[in-house]
């Protein structure tokens, strides 16, 4: 294929370097990583190879210029291959998975580029370096020698094969994954069995039916946690427990789609592999270079939390058990019930109704009038939607940044709508890289997996959905006001114990004030969300921690169990396994399971959060005293944003992120503010 025949071979030429969506066919990607992978191993050889002795220049930042074709094609492939995959791209990703690990692999491995790396961060001191090239250097080292440079070659050559057999196995574990996804989607017939859910959620089950050619019949489609969102609202408790079952069995059924063999082989080859390394497990090297350090730090924080989300989760079991016998009926608290008699309490005490509310909170106002807005009083940054630019599907939005003074920032996808080509969850993800040396700016995309209304509804959001809009957002602003000169260190090139306290930090803009009564009104009257629901909401906002809190640390602790196997020990029963590690950390409650069970925990099998789920929680407590900043001096302001942007959004992953904090807050961290807003206070 010529270069004019496929158009990943050549930069674009498109505002911002986006893509051109329009003329990329999936056939494009293989060839193009072929010729990516064989240009960069080109550009390192030369680097290696080079007579001249090492300097910063020509290794480490020669280094950061390389792969430039690569780089293009690998973030456009798995940005596509997340957000609107084709059999085509599936096998693709199966092909170029192990290839590109191999590639990481030669490069990582190679002796005499290693040499010259070692050679540098050994005389670092002597070199001159400004702050964030010293900082890189020290990056590249410490990826170097953990990526096994320092290890012998049988040692080098083991670890090559590792590192392939592991990123062939994610692959399929996410494409199992998503295949029983699909498979295990309920199909009701009667209309009459989806009682409680709303019309627009009907139509849109029968429209997912149709798509099936199961015409007149209704589709419910199941999103990646345990906990189902149509559980909530769903009166027939046999369609719940019959949606609930769905959930819990993806992986999990034997055939062709099950995921046990293929976490067990994941988890032992992890071991395997950390013990080449040196480390006594998987968590050990996955967290030594985090903002935690240890698995210890980390379990630590779990353990302390545990106990009191548990009690609270319990106090609210017990609660529910009386809801049920209030309601007239007469069966235990299972967990597809749980949802749905919470809801009837939270409605109840509260008085508030997610039906009442989604009419408030129509996604294009709550995207400008309240996303956009908060963003504009904090950082002066400005918005305009492109209709004029390609894209990869009809519901994509694009929006030019600006940034105060109206010079360019970046541009911003929105793809907010599910669809059976994306996968579940929400995400942020970087179209293009920004940095200073490549003279780049940010194309990023924020992803969600709301529900499509039919042709001519607005989309109404839950509140949930609302939150996880400002929250994409949130990861959408340190990557745009990223302002570093390296590409390894832009916006969310953070440890990711910390990318999640920026994004974390924005949901509180969702209930302030002034944010609030800027966006949520009534799609249809424009009025404004009625004073009483507002207030109602701030106080049902906390209803709820125990299970939520529980549910997140089961998982949590169950990822470490996983990853703090050593390698001798071989694991044979997933499902006992599970057990055991949830009642050894003193989180089995049978009626919260954990928010991911093993075989759909994509999250530390195939995305990278491995050893790293508790991760959020880490975040959290630095979000929670960030927010305590916000509101102790004054909330939403230009000022405020600015010293948040200058101090530490702009850093991204060019300084120690701990220092970047302190720099902020003027103090380390504190963990009452978590305590409290979890209802955690006596842990
Ligand atoms: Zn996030």
């Amino acid at each position: 294929m010529t270069t004019v025949d496929n158009p990943l071979l050549t930069a674009s030429e498109l505002p911002y370097e986006l893509p051109p969506f329009d003329r990329i066919s999936s056939e494009h990607f293989l060839p193009a990583f072929e010729a990516g992978m064989a240009e960069q191993a080109a550009e390192v050889r030369a680097i290696a190879d080079n007579p001249e002795p090492p300097t910063f220049d020509n290794t480490i930042v020669a280094l950061e210029r390389s792969g430039e074709l690569l780089d293009r094609v690998a973030e456009v492939f798995f940005n596509l291959n997340a957000s609107h995959t084709d059999d085509t791209l599936r096998a693709v990703h199966a092909e170029i998975a192990p290839k590109l690990a191999a590639h990481s692999d030669a490069i990582h491995l190679d002796a005499a580029l290693f040499a010259r790396v070692e050679r540098l961060y050994e005389d670092r001191d002597s070199l001159g370096l400004d702050e964030e090239s010293a900082w890189l250097l020290r990056r590249y080292h410490l990826d170097f020698v953990r990526a096994g440079a320092a290890l012998g070659e049988a040692e080098k050559a083991r670890l090559r094969e590792l590192n392939t057999e592991l990123s062939s196995l994610a692959t399929r574990f996410q494409d199992n994954l998503l295949a029983d996804t699909n498979d295990l989607a309920v199909l009701v017939t009667d209309r009459a069995e989806l009682a409680g859910l709303s019309e627009a959620t009907i139509a849109a089950a029968a429209e997912a039916a149709t798509a099936r050619d199961e015409d007149g019949k209704y589709l419910l489609s199941l999103s990646l946690p345990t906990a189902q969102p149509l559980l909530s609202s769903l009166e027939n408790r046999s369609v719940r427990e019959r949606l609930f079952r769905a959930s819990v069995a993806r992986g999990n059924r034997g055939g062709e789609h099950d995921n046990k063999a293929v976490l067990l082989r994941i988890a032992r080859l992890r071991a395997e592999r950390a013990a080449l390394l040196g480390y006594p497990h998987h968590a050990a090297y996955a967290i030594e270079d985090q903002t935690a350090g240890t698995a210890q730090a980390a379990t630590d924080l779990l353990r302390r939390l545990a106990p009191v989300a548990v009690a609270n989760a319990r106090a609210e079991a017990a609660e529910l058990t009386e809801e049920i016998a209030r309601s007239g009926e007469d069966h235990p608290l299972e967990p597809w019930d749980w949802a749905f008699y919470a809801e009837r309490v939270r409605r109840r005490r509260f008085d508030v109704d997610g039906a009442e509310l989604r009419p408030y909170f129509e996604l294009d106002r709550v995207l400008k009038d309240g996303v956009f807005h908060a963003a504009t009083k904090l950082y002066g940054v400005t918005f305009t939607e492109r209709h004029d630019l390609p894209t990869y599907h009809p519901d994509v939005r694009v929006f030019e940044v600006f940034d105060a003074d109206g010079s360019p920032l970046g541009l911003f996808l929105g793809d907010y709508y599910a669809r059976e080509s994306k996968r579940g969850g929400a995400w942020m993800n970087s179209y293009r890289v920004p940095s200073r040396l490549l003279d780049r700016k940010p194309v990023v995309v924020n992803n969600l997996n709301i529900t499509k209304p039919p042709q001519g509804e607005p989309t109404l959001l839950s509140f949930d959905e609302v939150e996880t809009t400002f929250h994409e957002f949130g990861h959408a602003l340190h990557e745009l006001l990223s302002d570093t000169r390296y590409p390894t260190f832009a916006g969310t090139n953070v440890p990711r114990d910390f990318v999640e306290f920026p994004s974390q930090v924005n949901e509180m803009w969702v209930l302030w004030p002034e944010v609030l009564a800027n966006y949520a009104r009534h799609y249809r009257t424009g009025e404004p969300l009625p004073q009483r629901l507002v207030e109602k909401l701030q106080e049902s906002r906390s209803y709820g921690e125990g299970f939520a809190t529980t549910e997140y640390l089961a998982a949590s602790l169950l990822d470490l169990a996983w990853h703090t196997l050593d390698a001798d020990t071989t694991v044979e029963d997933v499902a006992a396994f599970q057990a055991q590690a949830l009642e050894k950390a003193g989180v089995a409650v049978p009626e919260v399971p954990p928010r991911y069970a093993s075989t759909y925990f994509a999250h530390i099998f195939c995305n990278g959060y491995s050893a790293g789920y508790y991760s959020y929680i880490w975040s959290e407590v630095l979000d929670a005293d960030t927010v305590e900043w916000f509101r102790e001096n004054g909330g939403l302001t230009r000022a405020n944003g600015d010293h948040f942007r200058r101090k530490l959004l702009s850093r991204g992953g060019s300084t120690d992120p701990m220092a970047a904090f302190r720099a902020f807050r003027g103090r380390d961290p504190e963990i009452e503010p978590l305590l409290k807003r979890r209802g955690l206070a006596g842990a």
